[in-house]
């Protein structure tokens, strides 16, 4: 599969890894967006939010987990960060390999445009 979210969890592309486990891993966004800005992507490739399925609800699950420890471990949790999962095109989305972006180490302005 020509995914360049897959090719990074397979080791395929080298990418800043920071967490990974059985189900999710975790790695610095290459053109990050603010002080800490990491992507936490599920090892099973998801094109989009809009593909997820029952079967998903424990990794999606686990990834806003993975989401919340990383920001505790940064040391910004208290202070607050931003996650965000854009979806196709209206949303933002560039990487066809569903992401929650976690943004964190300064303050963040809403609404996002
Ligand atoms: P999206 O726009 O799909 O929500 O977010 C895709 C994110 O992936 C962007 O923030 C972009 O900077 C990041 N990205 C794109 N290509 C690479 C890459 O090769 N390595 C890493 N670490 N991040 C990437």
């Amino acid at each position: 599969m020509d995914c360049l979210f897959c090719k990074i969890l397979q080791k395929e592309i080298p990418a800043g890894i920071i967490y990974e486990d059985d189900q999710v891993i975790a790695f610095n966004d290459i053109n990050p967006q603010a002080p800490f800005h990491a992507l936490v992507i599920p090892r099973r490739h998801i094109a989009t939010l809009n593909d997820i399925s029952t079967q998903d609800r424990e990794v999606v699950g686990h990834m806003v987990m993975v989401a919340a420890r990383l920001a505790e471990e940064q040391g910004f949790a208290t202070e607050g960060y931003r996650t965000v999962l854009n979806c196709n095109n209206h949303g933002g989305q560039t990487v066809y390999h569903i992401h929650l972006h976690i943004l964190g180490g300064k303050a963040m302005g809403w609404p996002p445009y």
